[in-house]
């Protein structure tokens, strides 16, 4: 629930009795978190008695989300509905977990600053986190191994600290107040210096036995192509990240581009660049078929640093790495036909979703993922 709700509906959503809905609301009605604001007379065309109305007390709790990345901070501040209510980039100095906790510590307080409803904060990183513990077990673009970083930040802000991998975080952004909404399976795919991938299967978020589902980035889709760092060929990774489609460039005898330097040069019908975004399209359409094949999503949704159509200018985050939304946009029509042929049967039904990616969003995701565990925790006092 992430608005006003009568108990009926929320029985109805969720599957639990009345009872257990009266249970389950209570102590946010006592904390303040949820408020009745009278009935609602029954449906058209419906009979029974006129519903309850209860509303999210969205300032009541104000959480921190930061996305960690080597080169810089995404923090905002956020209320219980994710509405983002400020934001600041702060550029990473040393990227050594001892040092980033300290940068984590001021950017709270910046923005706690005024605010003493902030009750929480949200961490998301890239590579294999365990969000159970708080703990990076390995984050390659950062070179962390066996940080212990929400107990670390919980301890110098005084704040429950929630961490996660920064897609499932993305994907949890998603599910509760974004495209995910009422849906019960979702992949969420991301494409830029790496192809991560996060999986809602039947409600949840799958976060694998042993830290690890879901890695399109790995799907093999050429046994003969170029080499991926995971140590095999042909790896979606390997064709269609931003390191990949630049080695191929320099092969062709194009050193030294970034990927909107191949975009524009694709666009003006150079045809090495052609080929290597179209290769690149299709091996990522390729590894979401696998998606479809395998979980049969619904909807599955393709972004990144970014894809699909460019953004405003004034709606662009400060400080965001090269790469552009536009970069992009020549691989859209072979992601989308690489899907389709290789989307089994009524897999292929499933929405394909391409849209930009703003660094805004992986910072509002770890909030998401503070407010689902702040009300987690209430929901079972
Ligand atoms: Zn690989």
């Amino acid at each position: 629930m992430t608005g006003d709700a009568s108990r009926t509906a929320l029985a109805r959503d969720t599957g639990l009795t009345p009872g257990a809905i009266t249970r389950a609301v209570r102590p946010l009605l006592e904390v303040g978190l949820l408020h009745e604001t009278g009935d609602r007379a029954p449906a058209e065309g419906t009979l029974g008695r006129p519903a309850t109305v209860v509303t999210v007390q969205a300032e009541a709790h104000l959480v921190i989300g930061v996305k960690v990345t080597a080169d810089e901070l995404f923090g905002v501040l956020c209320d219980l509905r994710c509405r983002v209510l400020d934001e600041v980039t702060v550029p990473v100095r040393d990227h050594r977990p001892e040092a980033i906790v300290e940068q984590i510590t001021d950017l709270v307080a910046g923005l706690r600053a005024g605010h003493p409803e902030v009750g929480s904060i949200g961490l998301a990183v890239s590579g294999d986190v365990d969000a159970a513990s708080g703990h990076v077990a390995y984050s390659p673009f950062l070179t962390w191994r066996d940080v212990p970083l929400g107990e670390q930040v919980a301890e110098r802000t005084g704040l429950a600290t929630t961490v996660e991998n920064d897609v499932r975080a993305l994907l949890t952004g998603e599910r509760w107040y974004g495209v995910g909404r009422g849906l019960s399976s979702l992949a969420l795919v991301t494409v830029g210096t790496g192809i991560g991938c996060a999986l809602l299967v039947n409600g949840q978020v799958v976060h694998g036995s042993f830290g690890v589902a879901g890695e399109v980035g790995h799907v093999l889709v050429d046994p003969d192509g170029p080499l991926c760092h995971c140590g095999n060929r042909g790896c979606v990774e390997a064709i269609a990240g931003t390191a990949g489609i630049l080695e191929r460039m320099a092969q062709a005898g194009f050193g030294g581009l970034g990927i909107g330097d191949v975009a524009d040069l694709a666009r003006s019908g150079q045809p090495d660049a052609v080929r290597v975004l179209a290769d690149a399209g299709r091996a990522v359409g390729t590894g979401i078929a696998t998606i479809a094949n395998l979980l049969g999503a619904q909807h599955i949704v393709i972004t990144g640093e970014a894809i699909g159509s460019s953004p405003a200018p004034d709606d662009r985050g400060e400080g965001r790495p090269a790469g552009d939304e536009r970069d992009y946009d020549v691989m859209d029509p072979h992601v989308r036909r690489a899907f389709e042929q290789r989307a089994f049967g009524s897999a292929a039904s499933a929405a394909i979703e391409l849209r930009p990616l703003r660094f805004v969003d992986w910072a509002r995701g770890a909030a998401a993922c503070a407010v689902e565990d702040f009300v987690t925790h209430y929901g079972r006092s």
